[in-house]
């Protein structure tokens, strides 16, 4: 049997890599983009078929609770309903918070925590139904040590933290789990732009000599998206080559 996974912001850096990932497992994917990046979004889907992945793509915004419904009927028309739901859309406004603006505050946490209750709220009940689901937040290393100029950001992040928790124990017992994976410095397309200088200068904060992979994030989200991971949830598992260690 081949399940149905939903990845918001599949179109992304990370999101691709998840995307891939989950199709290599044998998921059937779909997979949301916001608006402003629609071109991008289609250049990727077109890619990825001349690749031999075949993926759902719907456009919408997860900072909105009707969108966000619109989005996932849409999923669920096309292809069944989701049984695996990646949370990876997510949002910078990076400044100082003696600088930031009300806009940066609530587009950050609009995007990257309501859009985790806007999305996930529209399958649990489903899932519930069902007796089977799994639910993975990307969260990052800064929701949980913070960072200089992202207040929002790591706000945003640690609150995901708290949703994990709170949401994994109401459904547990509904063979549904629900986990988070804080991702340190991943070399996205984006993060690889920044000039190399500055580039070493983190490279030498991390122990493991290097930035974490796309592909390393889309490998342990496969893992919690699968059924062999039935006994892990409520847990955050970090990946950041070793720049912050907590237990
Ligand atoms: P990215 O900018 O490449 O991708 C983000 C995706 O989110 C895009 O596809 C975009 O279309 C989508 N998106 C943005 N706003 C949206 C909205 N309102 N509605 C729907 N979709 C929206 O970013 P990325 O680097 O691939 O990051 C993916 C996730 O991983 C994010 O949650 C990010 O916070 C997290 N993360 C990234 C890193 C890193 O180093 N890149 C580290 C830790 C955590």
């Amino acid at each position: 049997m081949t399940r149905v996974a939903f990845v918001t912001g599949g179109a992304g850096g990370i999101g691709q890599a998840i995307c891939k990932r989950l199709a290599d497992a044998n998921f059937r994917v779909a997979s949301s983009y916001i608006a402003a990046e629609r071109e991008t979004a289609l250049k990727w889907q077109e890619a990825s078929k001349g690749a031999g992945y075949d993926y759902v793509l719907v456009e919408g915004d997860v900072s909105n609770f009707e969108s966000s419904a619109a989005i996932v009927r849409e999923v669920e028309q096309q292809l069944g309903p989701i049984e695996v739901l990646v949370n990876c859309a997510g949002i910078t406004r990076d400044g100082t918070f003696r600088k930031m603006t009300e806009d940066q505050w609530k587009a950050v946490i609009g995007v990257n925590l309501n859009g985790v209750f806007n999305v996930t709220r529209q399958v649990i009940n489903g899932m519930i139904d069902r007796g089977y689901g799994r639910i993975v937040n990307i969260s990052s290393m800064n929701g949980q040590k913070g960072q200089f100029g992202q207040s929002n950001y790591s706000a945003s992040k640690a609150g995901i933290h708290g949703f994990t928790m709170s949401l994994a124990q109401e459904v547990a017992s509904k063979g549904i789990t629900v986990n988070s994976v804080s991702p340190g410095y991943i070399g996205t397309s984006m993060v690889m732009a920044i000039a190399e200088e500055i580039r070493n200068k983190i490279v030498a904060q991390i122990p493991v000599g290097r930035m974490g992979t796309p592909e390393e994030v889309g490998a342990v989200v496969v893992f919690l998206a699968g059924e062999d991971a039935g006994y892990i949830t409520g847990a955050n598992i970090t990946m950041n080559g070793g720049q912050h260690m907590q237990f």
